[in-house]
């Protein structure tokens, strides 16, 4: 499929180059040549989207405005909640869930004319960092399929690195929408917490978790957020705030900038090749004008233990509605088996490893006995590293760190926990604090025999989404060179 911006596809559309139904019928095929590999797609819906293209292409016939994303093509994941298809979560508890309403962010998409074409793989309810704990398979990134694509949201970036659709929308609670578009190359925002309403999204860590686009450009992102962002009154922690119009915001230039950089952001932790690439880009914003303030931010390295204590303590509540009875997979009864065993079995059958150690970690935290030294402890560090990121955001517009350590590693290359949970070292932060933030394709890597993708990420304060894509625009525009696309593109 051709990689074109949403707004350029949707004005030849709507002006009659080209029809939604020739887009669909380009994308559907691009999809079952690719997937069958890649394994981005869970489930694709062929028929439904072909009708919603030729209702698109009929109104634009009769003069109608059928909407700013008139015709787009894009993936919905596995974990937020669609009437079409299926909603597993990557998991096997919920392998034949079928949702009787659509997300928020599904309903506002869909009214403004995107066309979902099917659902895309994750982590097991989000919990990972490669796509590699999926009950459905791995997904495979486009620039190397021995690698991962990054996780949890791993089929959204990849299908759109691959060009399966336009955009794709993922969820984030603690880097899963900034790594997988790290890795596979393209960009990934994390609006501030409550910015996007989450009413239809499987719970994971509800403090933490928040739906955002995956794009090619951050043009799209900002159209893409703009129409998901706002109030919704099924979600109680969705912002009131206005949203402004993020897209023509973006287009403006704007006095010079003043970017964070933590003084351990190349570290011995990371990759050499990701230290080298990251100079590179700090020097790119230093020539283009941008004041670059070197920072103290000792607190970060407080964030994973923080993260891995927090996420699982909430997912561990979020995760006891799956009883087999209310929800979800139900393991065969046996006579004479009280209620409890048969709640014991099904959840023994139903969720992956990764998902137990989770539920085993955060019960543990919350119990009598460690919930000061654990949980309560993690409540105070979170607001240690908010306080620190709203110190130095007194004097800087963002912060700009590496997304990931490393770029796409091989699949079964980490298959120890603690080693997978090092991936998210510079994206949980964003999270603990509130804060948006968003991974930017930042050139590549050469690593055996491979040009892998090299992401970084800007963390901004809370609700300025619209200074970050500016920021973010500006690089993209002034080394488009720099801007890792789609491997076939
Ligand atoms: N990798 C992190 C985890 O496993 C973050 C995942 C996410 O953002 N959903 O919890």
């Amino acid at each position: 499929m051709p990689q074109t911006t949403i707004s350029a596809y949707v004005e030849a559309v709507r002006s009659g180059r080209t029809t939604a139904r020739q887009m669909i019928d380009v994308t559907l095929g691009a999809i079952e040549a690719a997937n069958p590999k890649l394994n981005a797609y869970r489930e694709v819906f062929p028929e439904e989207a072909r009708a919603a293209a030729d209702r698109i292409d009929e109104r634009i016939a009769q003069g109608e405005n059928p909407g700013p994303l008139a015709g787009a093509p894009i993936s919905i994941k596995d974990n937020i909640a669609t009437t079409l298809g299926r909603t597993s979560a990557g998991s096997k508890m919920l392998a034949d869930y079928r949702s009787p309403f659509d997300a928020t962010v599904v309903e506002r998409l869909t009214k403004a004319g995107a066309i979902i074409v099917g659902k895309v793989q994750c982590d097991e309810f989000g919990m990972g960092s490669s796509g590699e704990n999926c009950a459905f398979g791995p997904t495979r990134n486009p620039h190397d399929d021995r690698r991962v694509a990054g996780g949890s949201s791993s089929g959204s970036a990849a299908a759109v690195a691959a060009g399966l659709g336009l955009a794709s929308i993922g969820s984030d609670t603690g880097g899963s929408v900034r790594l997988p578009a790290s890795f596979c190359g393209v960009v990934g925002v994390k609006p501030t917490y409550g910015r996007v309403s989450r009413y239809g999204l499987v719970a994971y860590g509800s403090s933490l978790d928040c739906i955002g686009p995956i794009t090619n450009s951050v043009a799209d992102a900002a159209t893409l957020l703009r129409i998901m962002a706002g109030h919704d009154p099924r979600d109680a922690t969705s912002s009131t705030r206005e949203v402004f119009d993020l897209v023509t915001e973006v287009d403006q230039p704007g006095r010079s900038i003043r970017l964070a950089v933590p003084k351990k952001a190349r570290s011995d932790q990371n990759d050499e090749a990701v230290n080298d690439a990251f100079a590179r880009v700090v020097d790119h914003f230093r020539e283009s004008g941008t004041e670059i303030i070197e920072v103290d931010f000792p607190l970060a390295d407080y964030g994973l233990a923080t993260y891995y204590v927090l996420a699982p303590a909430e997912a561990s509540s979020n995760l006891e509605r799956y009883d087999g009875i209310r929800y979800g997979h139900r393991a065969e009864p046996v006579t004479g088996e009280s209620l409890e065993e048969l709640y014991a079995r099904s959840r023994g059958e139903g969720f992956g490893e990764e998902v137990k150690r989770r539920i085993m970690l955060g019960t543990f935290v919350l119990s009598a006995g460690y919930h000061d030294a654990y949980y309560l402890k993690a409540l105070k560090a979170r607001r240690l590293i908010h306080d620190a990121f709203t110190d130095i955001f007194r004097s800087c517009d963002a912060m700009l760190t590496p997304t990931a350590a490393m770029p796409a590693f091989r699949i079964g290359e980490r298959a120890d926990p603690i080693h997978m949970y090092l991936c998210d070292r510079y994206t949980v932060n964003a999270n603990i604090a509130g804060l948006c933030a968003m991974s930017l394709p930042a050139g590549m890597i050469d690593l055996d025999g491979s040009a892998l993708p090299f992401g970084v990420q800007l963390q901004a304060p809370k609700f300025a989404e619209s200074s970050m894509l500016r920021i973010a625009q500006q690089f993209e525009q002034s080394r488009p060179s720099m801007v890792g696309r789609g491997p076939g593109s």
